[in-house]
């Protein structure tokens, strides 16, 4: 990256711009003055009593590159790049504001939060699972609402309605069927957010690819 004299180069006082070591804000930033094609920074905050951290903070107009160096758990440090797209939306009272897109779900977002493995992104994407987690958990959840659908006599029944679109069996109580059709409604609606949660991780990584964040283990 670039240095002084390759553009504007700050030194901030992180207290100023990032209250944690954790989040960035993309409104701070902006009063800063720091989303400028061709700045640069390095923003550092203390870290317990006597350490310093920080992180090289870039502006290239479309996106904000952010470089540092981290590790998990116990594993060896490694040097990691991730590139934030950056989007002006004009504003209802006039002026133009800034966004950042989450670099995971692509959501439009002004905060982004450390995640660990995931590097920055946003507070909705920092507690969903992974991609594979996802899958066993709609798996799961699909096989246990076909079970109770079957109970009710509706295993072949379309899962994108209701249970109640479908006949009661004949021989059933409706007591009977209530209960266990509650039952089964509830784990539909289970297993539509599990598939939910999967779809939103398949489309942000076919959406990410060649866009941002290259993660280098070195
Ligand atoms: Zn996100």
């Amino acid at each position: 990256m670039g240095g002084p004299g390759s553009g504007s180069w700050y030194r901030w006082d992180t207290r100023r711009v990032i209250d944690q070591v954790d989040r960035l804000d993309v409104r701070g930033l902006s009063r800063q003055g720091a989303l400028r094609e061709g700045v640069h920074a390095v923003i550092t905050w203390r870290q317990g009593q006597s350490s310093k951290s920080s992180i090289s903070f870039s502006c290239q107009g479309q996106a904000i590159c952010l470089e540092y160096r981290t590790r998990i758990g116990s594993e060896n440090w490694y040097p990691v790049r991730q590139e934030i797209a950056l989007e002006w939306l004009p504003q209802k009272l006039g002026g133009r504001r800034a966004w950042l897109r989450c670099p995971d779900c692509q959501r439009r977002v002004a905060l982004v939060y450390w995640s660990g493995r995931r590097g920055y992104v946003c507070r909705l994407c920092t507690g969903l699972p992974y991609k594979s987690e996802c899958e066993v958990l709609e798996d799961r959840l699909y096989r246990r609402m076909r079970k109770l659908r079957k109970r009710v006599g509706a295993a072949d029944g379309d899962t994108e309605q209701p249970l109640w679109h479908h006949p009661k069996p004949k021989y059933m109580h409706q007591s009977t069927y209530e209960r266990l059709g509650e039952l089964a409604e509830e784990a539909r609606m289970e297993w539509l957010e599990a598939r939910d949660a999967k779809l939103l991780r398949l489309v942000s990584r076919y959406a990410s690819v060649g866009e941002h964040s290259t993660w280098g283990k070195g």
